[in-house]
């Protein structure tokens, strides 16, 4: 840096444009307009000498009224010199860029000498143009004295505005200066150490302080800041040493506030980088450090878990020795490989399975059971005093092989809470396994583990559900099982129930044997036929036949009502339900064999009941209050005009108290209108059966279903056709035949049941007839609506209504003999439910009546019949007046 500069008195001029280039500045510029090129090529470039230039600051403004540059006004300096405003004479014909320039050039009066500190020449491609790099060292201060143009840039005559030496010395000895000077070195020795310890570096600019001039450190000091452009243009015209030391001290001051406020924030937000970057960076160290071991923390402790889980399964010496080899392969295994899971899972299962966990089989009281039985269930007596039996077989021979018991029986009589009371009254845990609909072996006995997605069969998941290897297992709808492609389900069964062999029972999935002989198996299912019949034969089949209302009245005051009430958070306090409505729902809302529909209406009126007993608890302890409000205190406090107060029940209180305070209120009871409310219109009424058989060719059949007996209208009718007839409803191929044997059994009888004159004897001339079964829903087939079919179509043929209260059933033979049936108890059961008054059955079916309660038998005329023409007799009003002549 030199330490004085002799100034020429003219200096071509390279205005910056809103740029200041203070003294002790270097700067880097590029200069490729060419104004500018020129100026660096005449003035620096060819001069041998280093020459000068002057740089002189321009505002750049938008204004664009005036033609021409303006010399503008200098921005105010502290010392009150105004520098004036000078307009340069140029004209438009010789403007330094040769462009039609229209801009206002607001220059600056002051400017900086500046020399070349390094000076490169390019060659722009493809366009062949000069520019220049420069390297441009601040100077001194100048004034413009006048500015003009030579050629394509500026000149100006300018004068030197740094003191002399004596001036300078005279102002040294200013105790102002010198104080100035000593406030502004001790901010910039601030800065120093703030920068050199941030950036760590040597003590270079420590050295620059000590031997540079105070007045030249300020305006080095200020140009290494990035400050706005009207600053730098006062420090420029800070001509004055005072007024710049002081600016300079003030903006030093500014930087270091400013760098100690970034300081703050970069370590407060490193704080929180640092923070979470080290947890990060510690994760991740860890990770490979688990990774380069090969193990990982959280599997080596759930590895760990399962080892001990298995050593307490007590397994049996031969699949301990199994688990043991699973559990070496598991432990070699990575996490991630394929197969650790699946391995795992298969390992937890058999560390899961209670392979000798027992539930403590206390002995067994015999009367207790039958206590529990009874207490459970109503009626059933014959079903309770079979379970009895075998309860006491299993008590004098705890492992003896006996049969399987397996109730059959309509929906909702209480198969499953049977099996759940024999549980209780051995004192065992209760599993329910349903095979309702499963057609795949795999179900029973598991995939085996090489498929993805293989799980143990139903059983084993069970036995591991109950965690007991003696439970009663429950066998649910056993009936239901078919068999397809994918194996049969039911041989499965065979082994599972088999006591010689389901002391090994082999699920593909576990792959080691289960002792299930310790298991007690209890199947259900609707109906015996499906049951095939191998597996029928290891089974005691317990028939439990539907209820009758009186029975199920009582089954619903007894037992349902209070579980029903109890469930909801009632007792009969809140809710009653008379016989009487309970009959109406009976009769009106239920027509099913169980008793599983009426529990559901019950618990749809008790939810009807709490919701209303809930509504209550606010406005009961009101009514408490009342009483209150009768004493004399309130009396008087009401006639002041006082408000009143009430007790507030708080939330907490107990159930007595709850119970206590809505003892208040009468219980709800049970009406007609909230039957109507809450069951909705009634389902059944006994005009129905009268509604249907009100025209010709309508009769009424009693059917077996898996739902029980039902009662089932055959509807015949005849239009013109061929002769052909036509068969609807869900029907299999035996009441097809039946459907035939019937129409081929009245066209021979025709004219003996003067159905037809002689001559016209063919029935089924020029028409057809059709048969149907409405409620297609349920599948029918059998037997059995023989006799109904017949008498449909006499009643078609005759035009004469059957008698809309009796019903009927029975198989009939081509030659007119009534065969027995099956099912007799269910069907008499499913009259008496429609409230039919008469049953035709075939007279061999007599033997089955003694199964029947008396109190439905005696509320029912039972016609047995052998012949067809006995059915006839029955089936309609009068008799069967033809008959008679007919020599059948
Ligand atoms: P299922 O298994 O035959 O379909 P559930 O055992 O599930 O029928 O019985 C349905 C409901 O009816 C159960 O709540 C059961 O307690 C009740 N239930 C059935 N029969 C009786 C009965 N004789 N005494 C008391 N409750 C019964």
């Amino acid at each position: 840096m030199a330490e004085s500069v002799e100034l020429p008195s003219r200096l071509a001029i390279l205005p910056f444009r809103n740029k200041v280039l203070l003294p002790g500045a270097i700067i880097r510029i590029r200069c490729t307009s060419p104004s500018s090129v020129k100026l660096v090529e005449q003035e620096l470039w060819q001069r041998e000498e280093k020459g000068l230039i002057g740089i002189l600051p321009v505002r750049d403004t938008a204004e664009m009224t005036t033609v021409g540059p303006l010399l503008s006004q200098g921005v105010g300096t502290d010392s009150g010199e105004r520098s004036s405003k000078i307009q340069v004479a140029t004209s438009e014909s010789n403007k330094p860029d040769g462009k039609n320039q229209q801009e206002v050039m607001h220059w600056h009066t002051r400017g900086v000498a500046a020399r070349a500190l390094h000076l490169s020449r390019g060659v722009e491609k493809p366009s062949g143009r000069v520019t220049y790099i420069v390297v441009l060292e601040g100077l001194c201060r100048f004034s413009v004295q006048e500015l003009s143009t030579r050629g394509t840039y500026y000149t100006a005559r300018i004068s030197s505005l740094d003191m002399n030496k004596t001036e300078m010395e005279q102002v040294e000895q200013d105790p102002e200066f010198i104080a100035l000077s000593r406030q502004f070195k001790a901010t910039a020795m601030e800065l120093i150490s703030v920068l050199e310890q941030k950036q760590k570096t040597g003590g270079r600019t420590k050295v620059l302080l000590e031997t540079v001039p105070v007045h030249k450190l300020a305006d080095i000091f200020v140009a290494s800041f990035e400050i706005s452009f009207e600053e730098q243009l006062s420090m420029l015209d800070s001509v004055d040493l005072k007024v710049r030391l002081s600016k300079a001290t003030e903006l030093v001051d500014r930087h270091l506030q400013s760098i100690r406020v970034a300081e703050k924030i970069t370590q407060k937000v490193e704080g929180q980088l640092s923070k979470s970057q080290k947890e990060f960076l510690l994760r991740q160290q860890m990770r490979a450090i688990k990774e380069e071991l090969g193990d990982n923390d959280d599997d080596e402790d759930d590895v760990a878990a399962l080892e001990r889980k298995m050593q307490s399964a007590g397994m049996p010496p031969n699949i301990w020795k199994h688990a043991q080899r699973e559990l070496r392969r598991l432990k070699k295994m990575q996490p991630q490989q394929p197969g650790y899971n699946s391995s795992r899972v298969y390992l937890e299962l058999l560390a899961d399975l209670p392979w000798q966990k027992a539930s403590e089989e206390h002995e067994l009281d015999l009367r207790a059971a039958k206590e529990r039985l009874d207490s459970d269930h109503y009626g059933l007596v014959k079903v309770k005093q079979r379970i009895i039996e075998y309860l006491a077989v299993r008590k004098l021979k705890p492992d003896a092989r006996g049969p399987v018991l397996c109730f059959v029986g309509p929906p909702g009589v209480g198969k499953t809470s049977l099996a759940s009371s024999i549980a209780s009254a051995l004192g065992r845990k209760f599993v329910r396994i349903s095979l309702g609909g499963v057609k795949d072996e795999a179900d029973i006995r598991g995939h085996r583990r090489t498929y993805i997605g293989s799980m143990p069969g139903r059983l084993i998941e069970g036995l591991k559900r109950v965690g007991v290897s003696n439970p009663v297992m429950l066998l649910d709808e056993i009936d239901k099982t078919g068999s397809d492609v994918r194996g049969d389900p039911a041989s499965a069964l065979l082994e599972v129930l088999d006591p010689e062999q389901n002391k090994t029972f082999n699920d593909h999935y576990l792959n080691v044997p289960y002792d299930l002989s310790k298991v007690i198996f209890v199947a259900t299912a609707n109906r015996v036929q499906p049951i095939p019949p191998p597996l029928l034969d290891r089974m005691e089949v317990i028939e439990l036949p539907g209820y009758t209302p009186e029975e199920k009245l009582k089954i619903a005051m007894r037992h349902l009502i209070p579980r029903v009430l109890d469930q909801h958070g009632l007792s009969s306090e809140f809710l009653e339900i008379s016989e009487a409505m309970v009959k109406l729902v009976i009769q009106r809302y239920t027509r099913e064999a169980g008793v599983r529909n009426l529990e559901r209406n019950l618990a749809a009126l008790a939810r009807a009941a709490a919701v209303q007993v809930a509504e209550q608890e606010q406005a009961i302890p009101l009514s408490k209050d009342m009483h209150r409000l009768a004493s004399p205190l309130l009396d008087s406090r009401l006639a002041d005009g006082s408000e009143m107060e009430m007790e507030v029940i708080p939330m907490g209180v107990n159930n007595q108290e709850l119970s206590s305070t809505f003892r208040v209120a009468s219980p709800l009871v049970v009406d007609e209108a909230m039957l109507d409310k809450v069951l909705g219109p009634p389902r059944y009424d006994d005009k129905e059966t009268a509604e249907r058989v009100a025209t010709a060719g309508v009769s009424v059949g009693l059917v077996w279903t898996a739902f029980g007996g039902e009662v089932q209208f055959v509807e015949a009718t005849a239009m013109l056709g061929k002769g052909d007839l036509h068969l609807t409803g869900q029907l299999g191929d035996v009441i097809k035949e039946s459907a035939q044997i019937a129409l081929t059994w009245v066209r021979a009888r025709a004219a003996d049941l003067k159905l037809a004159a002689p001559e016209e004897i063919n029935l089924l001339q020029g028409r057809d007839i059709h048969i149907h079964f409405p409620a297609g829903a349920v599948p029918k087939d059998g037997p059995s609506a023989g006799v109904t079919m017949v008498t449909s179509l006499v009643s078609l043929f005759s035009q004469k209504r059957v008698r809309a209260d009796t019903a009927m059933t029975g198989e009939m033979t081509l030659r007119g003999l009534i065969l027995p049936v099956g099912g007799i108890k269910d069907k008499i059961l499913a009259a008496h439910r429609y409230g039919i008054k008469r049953v035709i059955l075939p007279e061999r079916n007599l033997k089955d009546l003694v199964e029947v309660p008396s109190a439905v038998l005696a509320s029912l005329e039972i016609l047995l019949a052998k012949r067809m023409e006995d059915v006839l007799e029955q089936a309609f009003e009068g008799g069967c007046p033809w008959r008679r002549d007919s020599k059948l």
